[in-house]
């Protein structure tokens, strides 16, 4: 297995289990598709090939533990009308159901395959896809054998707008004969639990239909006002809850008691023009916080996770360090990750390198294309794939 050691890392963010978040002045090695080692460059052993940084700073690949992918059409004019003062309402999903449903295998799997590579292009190494976009048996199922060709972090979304007709009876769908052709594609199970979407039971009969099939659940919740989602979700144990808009000290709680971790889609709040969620009080309360793109074509319509890293700086109350950790190890722990989102001995090396001196740039100079070059497995992916 060759080695290879990176130097002239200005600043190494490693999120390491022991020891610091940053370390100046390091290197890193990596054997095969692995790291060796990570310490102070004058201290660096030798590895068959040596790659100088040039005074660069390197953080682990993002990981991006929600996104939509699985989607055909534009809805750009709606954004335009909602940006001259439409509300945003969750039925906006039926114009991409229709499109969806209309497209083919190959073309869905073009665009997957497109946004895919725009993600990867902005350092994110590690990402979750969702179905939810099709609503049928056929289409769900198709969605996910789309996805998984990405991704071994797909969720079912079957539950993620009632399409037409009753909504007991779609539920009935979801947990019966949608569940069973979704589920040999999928990781995960996930339910839309907001007012106009699913309620609390029918939210919980999906998720636990879900686990009677060997998927895990995760939950939106709370984005678009206060519900009780947030809490079914500390109740059941599930690893992640999303959104988390809308919480009262009881959530926050529940949060903080359960150990599950809240992520926060601020992507979102800047696209439908809606208030941030506070991470500073989930982060003082004890809670973990992670960052996710949410990159979907009504609500947010980014796959950038430097761009929700400045967002979470600039809105919500972190530090850049605490965004950093919440697109990288957080999201991975939202995964229930422990190879990726840390660069230390054992972990896979999956590392961007970034075109500043420090991580703190990605808040510091929102917009700017800093992604250097991206590490996946121990390559350079060059030219982006
Ligand atoms: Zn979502």
């Amino acid at each position: 297995m060759s080695s290879t050691l990176l130097t002239g890392i200005a600043e190494l963010t490693t999120f390491a289990t022991d020891g610091p978040d940053v370390l100046e002045r390091a290197a890193l090695v990596m054997e095969g598709s692995t790291v060796a080692w990570v310490g102070p460059e004058a201290e660096a052993p030798d590895a068959d090939e040596r790659v100088d940084l040039g005074g660069r700073a390197v953080i682990p690949g993002f990981v991006d533990s929600h996104s939509h992918l699985v989607f055909a059409g534009d809805r750009s004019a709606e954004f335009t009308a909602r940006m001259a003062g439409e509300a945003y309402a969750a039925g906006g999903i039926r114009t991409t159901v229709a499109a969806t449903r209309a497209a083919t295998d190959e073309q869905l799997t073009a665009h997957v395959g497109r946004l895919v590579q725009e993600m990867r292009r902005q350092g994110t190494t590690t990402l979750e896809i969702k179905s939810g976009y099709g609503l049928t048996v056929r289409d769900e199922a198709r969605s996910l054998a789309v996805a998984a060709q990405f991704t071994d972090e797909t969720t079912f979304l079957g539950a993620h707008v009632v399409p037409e007709g009753d909504p007991a009876a779609y539920v009935e769908l979801v947990t019966g004969p949608m569940l069973d052709a979704a589920a040999p594609y999928a990781r995960w199970v996930d339910a839309f639990c907001e007012t106009g979407a699913f309620d609390v039971d029918q939210a919980r009969a999906v998720l636990e239909a879900g686990r009677a099939h060997g998927l895990r659940g995760r939950l939106h919740a709370n984005q678009l006002g206060p519900g009780p989602g947030v809490r079914l979700a500390a109740e059941l144990g599930l690893v992640a809850v999303d959104h988390c808009t809308y919480l009262d000290d009881a959530d926050v709680d529940a949060l903080r008691d359960s150990g599950t971790i809240a992520t926060l889609l601020p992507g979102v709040e800047f696209s439908t023009r809606q208030p941030y969620p506070d991470a500073r009080r989930l982060l003082d309360a004890g809670v973990r916080v992670a960052i996710a793109s949410d990159c979907n074509p009504g609500s947010s319509f980014t796959s950038s996770l430097p761009f929700c890293v400045a967002l979470a700086v600039r809105e919500m109350g972190m530090t850049p360090t605490e965004a950093v950790r919440a697109a990288t190890a957080t999201g991975a722990a939202a995964l229930d990750r422990d190879d990726v989102g840390v660069l230390e001995p054992g972990r896979r090396a999956d590392l961007v390198v970034l075109d500043a001196p420090s991580h703190v740039h990605l808040a510091y100079r929102p917009g700017v294309p800093l992604v250097s070059s991206v590490w996946m497995g121990g390559r350079p992916l060059t030219p982006f794939s």
